[in-house]
């Protein structure tokens, strides 16, 4: 309204039909809302507010006080002068480049061009060649404006995913560092006594063949102590405390190694799709097939009803990855930070040491790489089931 009321007047004031020789409106620069309005009232009563206001100031005002500022400010000038400034928006003229002012407008095509007049001009290039003026601002066009802060708060809520995504790993590396210490530690100590049990057990075992009952006995004892070995053996993978033996390997073959090695079940498809062009990577294949038949084993247990398994394999210059996905149970979201600790297992008693995943990351760390899951136990989320992504560098780390 304000903006409308200010052209009437200009054009009152031009065609002669004010009887003033001066014309003061309010209009501020950079106002989206075009001219302002500082009351919505009539003339008159905004005429009467003013005279009342006099009048009170007549009414109360100290008649000696008065006289000394009359005295005072005798000498005061209250005549204004005013320059010619026209600055009125010029016609375009084609030897005016609008372009860059348009872009940073954000009008690039000609569906950009709203028109719609909320920045208080009637078009687009009304307002850029007030911009060009200097009397006008990039900001004042909303719809752009609007556009540019959606934007800025897609980034903004991208890497904020990000950083709390980085700020999660790195918690989560922290306490498997710690973990894997301690580990590293507890294996050292129980290993020696578990050979001398182990040795002593196998030589008892020789020396009592002909005591069938004494004979089994023993046979259990070296059994559990070889099942403690393993899951020292486990620790010392979690704890990255082995060395890895590099060699140049095609890892598709690896792949299908992985898979024959573990028994699928009849109730589960498996499928293999090979997205590289180059297999050949750098890395010790015995710990990766060990990866592989973790992951592939975990897979298969968490699809008790069947499924499909699907690995894929891909890479670029730099590195090589794999990921297995099943169709089963997915992973429960709580679940999700511990996944990787040492014994942390949801199987019954006696069917898992939990150690299948931390050993996992503990080889793939070894080999300078990367371990991912996704997964989804929500059913009214979407198709449940959990993804494994691996990627290691491509070239090994030869020490
Ligand atoms: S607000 Fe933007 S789109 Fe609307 S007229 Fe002004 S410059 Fe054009």
């Amino acid at each position: 309204e304000g903006r409308t009321r200010f052209l009437e007047a200009i054009k009152e004031f031009e065609n002669g039909q004010l009887d003033a020789r001066l014309l003061e409106v309010l209009c501020c620069e950079g106002c989206i809302m075009g001219a302002g309005m500082t009351t919505k009232e009539q003339e008159f009563k905004r005429r009467s507010r003013i005279s009342k206001y006099v009048r009170d100031c007549l009414k109360y005002r100290n008649q000696g006080q008065w006289e000394k500022d009359m005295v005072y400010f005798a000498d005061l000038d209250l005549r204004r002068s005013f320059e010619r400034d026209d600055k009125r928006v010029g016609i375009i003229t084609p030897d005016i480049d609008l372009r860059p002012i348009l872009e940073r407008m954000g009008k690039k095509s000609e569906s950009d061009f709203l028109n719609c007049g909320a920045c208080g001009y009637d078009t687009c290039l009304d307002h850029a060649m007030s911009i060009y003026r200097g009397l006008a601002e990039d900001e004042m066009c909303l719809p752009y404006t609007i556009e540019k802060l959606k934007q800025t708060n897609e980034e903004l809520e991208k890497s904020n995913s990000k950083l709390s995504d980085t700020q999660q790993q790195l918690v989560q590396s922290e306490r498997l560092a710690s973990m894997a210490q301690m580990a590293t530690g507890i294996a050292h100590e129980v290993n020696n006594p578990l050979g001398v049990v182990l040795m002593y057990a196998h030589m008892l075992k020789d020396q009592c063949k002909d005591d069938k009952q004494l004979g089994e006995d023993l046979g259990m004892i070296v059994e559990q102590a070889d099942r403690c070995k393993k899951i020292v053996a486990g620790l010392l993978n979690f704890a990255r405390q082995n060395q890895v033996a590099f060699e140049s390997v095609d890892l598709n073959e690896i792949v299908e190694k992985g898979l024959q090695i573990v028994e699928r079940p009849k109730n589960i498809a498996a499928e293999i799709i090979n997205q590289m062009e180059n297999p050949y990577c750098e890395l010790d294949k015995d710990q990766m097939v060990q990866v592989l038949v973790n992951l592939i084993s975990n897979a298969y247990a968490a699809m008790p009803d069947g499924g499909k398994l699907t690995i894929t394999t891909g890479g670029n210059d730099f590195q090589v990855w794999f990921s297995i996905a099943d169709t089963g149970i997915g992973i429960p979201k709580e679940n999700m930070p511990k996944l990787f600790q040492p014994f942390f297992t949801t199987k019954k008693m006696g069917k898992g040491t939990g150690l299948g995943l931390a050993v996992t990351y503990g080889i793939v760390k070894m080999h300078r790489g990367d371990i991912k899951v996704t997964s989804n136990a929500d059913l009214s989320k979407g198709p449940t089931g959990t993804t494994f992504t691996v990627a290691i560098p491509r070239a090994g780390r030869r020490e």
